[in-house]
C-alpha cells in the first residue's frame, strides 16, 4: 500500500480495521458487522479467507483475509485485504477501501476550478498514481502562474538548464 502523507495507515486491531473514514472524516473503527438502523441489532458480515501460505514484506502468512466492514460512526462500508496468520499482532493490512485523502489547506480565494484540479491530484497521489498526480499539480501551478502574470514558464534543473517548457 502506498503511504498517504499525513494519514494513518489502516491497521487490523482486535478484529476491526482502524482507519480514517472519508465520509465522517474521523479515525474510526470499521467493524465486520452490519446494523439494523431501526432495531440497532448488529449482524456479522461475511468475510472471505483464502488459505495459501505465502510471504509478504519478509514475513510468512497463512493466507489472505478479505474483511468487509462498516464505519461505526457513519455506517459507510469498506473492505480490507489482510495478510493473515494465527498470531494476531502480526496481521498486516495491505489495502483498504475507502481511501481517505489528507487534503492540503488552500487559501480561501483560490478559484474553484483550480481547487477541483488540486483535489484530483491529491486523490491520484493517494492511490499511488504519482505521474498523473504530478501532471495535475503541474497544471495547477502553471494556471496559477499564468493568472498572476507569468506568461511563459521554463523549468530548469538544479544547474539552471531548461528541462521542459
Ligand atoms: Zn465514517
Amino acid at each position: 500500500m502506498s503511504t498517504i502523507i499525513g494519514m494513518a495507515e489502516p491497521k487490523f486491531v482486535g478484529g476491526n480495521i482502524i482507519a480514517t473514514c472519508p465520509d465522517c472524516n474521523a479515525v474510526s473503527s470499521f467493524v465486520p458487522r452490519t446494523v439494523d438502523t431501526d432495531s440497532g441489532k448488529e449482524t456479522d458480515i461475511s468475510s472471505l479467507f483464502l488459505h495459501f501460505p505465502h510471504s509478504y514484506q519478509g514475513a510468512r502468512y497463512d493466507g489472505v483475509l478479505w474483511l468487509f466492514v462498516r464505519c461505526i460512526n457513519c455506517n459507510r462500508g469498506g473492505v480490507a485485504k489482510i495478510h493473515f496468520q494465527n498470531h494476531f499482532l502480526s496481521n498486516v493490512v495491505e489495502e483498504f477501501l475507502p481511501h481517505a485523502v489528507d487534503h492540503a489547506k488552500l487559501p480561501t480565494d483560490v478559484p474553484e476550478d483550480l481547487v477541483k484540479e488540486f483535489r484530483e491530484a491529491e486523490l491520484d497521489a493517494s492511490f499511488g498514481a504519482y505521474r498523473s498526480g504530478s501532471a495535475l499539480f503541474r497544471s495547477v501551478l502553471e494556471k496559477t502562474l499564468n493568472t498572476n502574470g507569468y506568461e511563459e514558464v521554463t523549468y530548469t534543473d538544479t544547474q539552471g538548464v531548461p528541462t521542459a517548457t
